[in-house]
């Protein structure tokens, strides 16, 4: 069982949670060549260790995080807002 720390939540069950995939993806321009979202979409590096991913608290507040995990372990390492205007509030900035 994985436990998810989510920021605003508290830890919950992995259960709880939707994958959303390789948080560390940066996808083409909405007019990219087709074959470069063929890659951004399709092609993954399946990674053994330490790993962005994205997820989405459905059962809970509904919002995406980035949480940095180990896939062999699944130890977590970091969870934050996917919204980098909402980590930054959460961190104390602006
Ligand atoms: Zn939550």
């Amino acid at each position: 069982m994985i436990r998810i720390p989510c920021p605003f939540c508290g830890p919950r069950d992995h259960a709880e949670f939707s994958y959303g995939g390789d948080g560390s993806i940066t996808y083409p321009a909405l007019d990219a060549p087709l074959e470069a979202w063929h890659d951004a979409v399709f092609l993954r590096v399946n990674i053994c260790g330490r790993q962005v991913e994205t997820w989405q608290h459905v059962h809970g507040c509904r919002l995406w995080l980035k949480v940095e995990r180990d896939t062999m372990s699944h130890e977590i390492y970091s969870v934050t807002p996917a919204d980098p205007a909402l980590a930054k509030v959460l961190e104390g900035g602006e």
